[in-house]
């Protein structure tokens, strides 16, 4: 068993939960009404190992809306469809150094990594290109579901009609993109498509119990833990859980690299998605985001669960 004993390991979890409810600092995102009107007191905690054992604590149940826990799901779907080469011949693999949504490009004229706004715009630019929309939209709503082993995985209109009444940035951040001659030829006269389609993945919707069995799918190599598919390639969640490493936390992700040392996703919808490789993956939601745009009791959870447990990446077995 990857956690021999789940009783221990699930009181511990509760007692984490408890003990890192009482930060309530921080705010809620406000940038669309969708969001600005979630209730802040909400949390949840979620595991799946891979295994396939299951627990979870807090407001269960409660759907939030995904927004960039989809980078890496994005990233994954276009590195199983393109391979390596031909999805980093137009995004990164470095840290860029400033915000998610910074005007801003590498020296080659490409987005930095696909953890920003910009290289998930550019990822998802490569999905089924030649689909038309409601059919790339069926199909990553297909694939999140078989990562989240039939976990239902629900889709927020109003949020995403008002990301996309919302986005001048990403609009700008798409045509500077097409300005350098980043995006595949074949799909660059298609700008408004990928950009909305980018919006329909942040706004795929599902509670923590689903996406903890979708980063239990990552801890486990692509195959999910609870219905032994295997979904994803392992070479691409080598690649996925690297770049969440290096940049999946916006500007904190450094410090979450040296003080917990394991992958994760934050969103702006205050989800956090953590893999610990070959033992489980783990959901953390709370809305309340520190200035860094981190669900402040998601990185809470996880310095916790660090010092209890060795899941740091460079702890001593
Ligand atoms: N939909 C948001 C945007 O593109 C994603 C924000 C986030 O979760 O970081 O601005």
């Amino acid at each position: 068993l990857a956690i021999p004993d789940f009783e221990y390991f699930r009181q511990e979890i509760c007692d984490i939960f408890e003990t890192t409810k009482r930060f309530t600092s921080g705010n809620v995102a406000s940038y669309i009404p969708q969001l600005a009107r979630v209730n802040p007191e909400q949390y949840a905690a979620a595991i799946c190992t891979i295994d396939g054992q299951r627990f979870a604590v807090g407001d269960t149940k409660a759907e939030f809306c995904v927004q960039s826990c989809s980078k890496p799901i994005s990233y994954a779907l276009a590195l199983e469809e393109r391979g390596h080469d031909k999805v980093h011949q137009h995004v990164g693999r470095e840290p860029s150094g400033v915000r998610f949504n910074e005007l801003t490009l590498n020296h080659e004229h490409k987005p930095h990594n696909p953890m920003i706004n910009s290289g998930a715009i550019m990822t998802c630019s490569l999905i089924q290109p030649e689909m038309d929309m409601a059919d790339r939209f069926t199909y990553v709503v297909e694939k999140w579901t078989a990562m989240a082993g039939g976990g239902r995985i629900g889709f927020s209109n109003a949020t995403y009609l008002s990301e996309r009444q919302t986005a001048d940035r990403n609009f700008a951040l798409a045509y500077f993109m097409r300005e350098n001659h980043g995006f595949p030829v074949e799909v660059e006269k298609n700008l408004t498509e990928i950009l909305e389609f980018y919006f329909q993945c942040c706004s795929l919707e599902c509670n923590v119990q689903t996406l903890s069995v979708i980063a239990g799918t990552l801890a486990n190599g692509g195959i999910c833990p609870i219905t032994n598919e295997q979904v994803l390639r392992p070479e691409t969640v080598r690649a996925v859980l690297s770049m969440m490493y290096s940049c999946g936390t916006y500007d904190f992700s450094g410090e979450f690299a040296f003080k917990i040392g394991i992958p994760a996703k934050s969103g702006v919808a205050g989800a956090l998605m953590v893999v610990v490789p070959n033992i489980m993956g783990l959901c953390i939601w709370s809305p309340r985001l520190d200035k860094l745009g981190n669900s402040v009791r998601g990185i809470e959870f996880c310095k916790e669960l660090c010092n209890r447990f060795n899941f740091h990446n460079f702890d001593e077995s």
